[in-house]
């Protein structure tokens, strides 16, 4: 008697998360930052090996996070996908995640790209791009540089607040220190050519018009100009140089796209394969290249020739975590220092 009122009280409790969902359809339900057409054929290929469908719930980072908090327990999310690794630092301090343990992703995810809680599945490179014809290549080769002297009125860049460069300000705390961070940010500042706007495209345009000399990028700007065939996209590349920042020093700063698995997911099983999949190097293949970036798995193979011809360098092993959980302080630092 007692066990069929347990019953009962199961089945009722199982039917408020998704109630659209019947109980034999297997269903993810996927909350998406990630913008990119080519995500199609990814999400449609794990939908053919597995038979889960998924649904797909598209935002901004900030609205998605809002929502998924709002509907608490009672929350559809399965996953939460998004690029910057602050963005789902953001979500995790919320409390909103549940660990992963996989030991698939353990073994083909490398550890500074793992949290216990999300993780990476590609990675993209911030880097200096300068004016060939401004600027001295041996000038601009360590992030440093930007607060240069030599660099006066050279630099133009987006918003000092955009998680972006509060994940560069976060490395550079871990790699040199609070105060040296904050003096940085104030040689940065001191160098503008402008007032910080628009995108990192909108800074690379800029360095080629010669409005600037210098500024930082993420690879895939670039990459997405090299494939252009617009003629004011060619004249760009060709204007423009790229130094891998601190070869010689910590490495280039490189910042990510990546996943977790939410706390009150009702698919929870359906949201593990998901990440085991975006792991796979099939996936690995479309999820990078949909946005010219790098797979995190050693044995997934990119035939992306523009992004090949960037070349190799050496990249910053910081653990995301440890860089994430900086951009709190980067952002009082950039704060103080008047990089807004
Ligand atoms: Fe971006």
């Amino acid at each position: 008697m007692k066990l069929r009122v347990v019953t009962v009280l199961l089945g009722c409790l199982a039917a408020v998360p998704f109630a659209s969902a019947n109980a034999q359809e297997k269903v993810l339900n996927l909350y998406s930052a990630r913008h990119y057409q080519t995500d199609e054929a990814l999400y449609a290929n794990f939908t053919k090996q597995t038979g889960i469908k998924i649904n797909r719930i598209e935002g901004k980072e900030e609205e998605l996070l809002e929502r998924i908090k709002n509907e608490g327990a009672n929350s559809p999310a399965d996953v939460f996908i998004t690029v910057d690794a602050a963005r789902l630092e953001i979500a995790d301090s919320l409390g909103l995640f549940a660990p992963v343990k996989s030991k698939l992703l353990e073994e083909r995810i490398p550890d500074n790209l793992r949290t216990p809680t999300w993780m990476a599945f590609s990675t993209r490179a911030r880097v200096i791009v300068y004016n060939k014809v401004a600027v001295k290549a041996e000038d601009v080769q360590y992030y440093e540089d930007l607060a240069s002297p030599k660099l006066k009125g050279q630099v133009c860049s987006r918003s000092g607040a955009h998680p972006y460069n509060l994940s560069l300000g976060s490395a550079l705390i871990s790699h040199d220190g609070e105060a040296k961070a904050e003096e940085w940010a104030r040689g940065v500042v001191a160098n503008f050519a402008r007032s910080p706007k628009g995108g990192d495209t909108d800074q690379l345009r800029a360095v080629a018009a010669g409005e600037c000399g210098v500024t930082i990028s993420n690879t895939y700007y670039l990459v997405r100009l090299m494939r252009s065939d617009k003629p004011e996209d060619r004249k760009v590349v060709q204007a423009i140089g790229v130094a891998w920042p601190n070869q010689k020093s910590w490495g280039t700063h490189v910042n990510i796209s990546g996943a977790g698995v939410l706390k009150n997911a009702p698919n929870k099983d359906a949201a593990l394969k998901f990440m085991e999949y975006l792991a796979s190097d099939e996936a690995q293949g479309y999820f990078a290249n949909g946005n010219n970036e790098w797979p995190v798995v050693k044995s997934a193979v990119v035939k992306n020739p523009e992004l090949d011809a960037l070349g190799k360098f050496k990249a910053d092993t910081l653990p995301i975590g440890q860089l994430a959980k900086n951009t709190a302080l980067a952002q009082k630092i950039f704060d103080r220092a008047g990089f807004r």
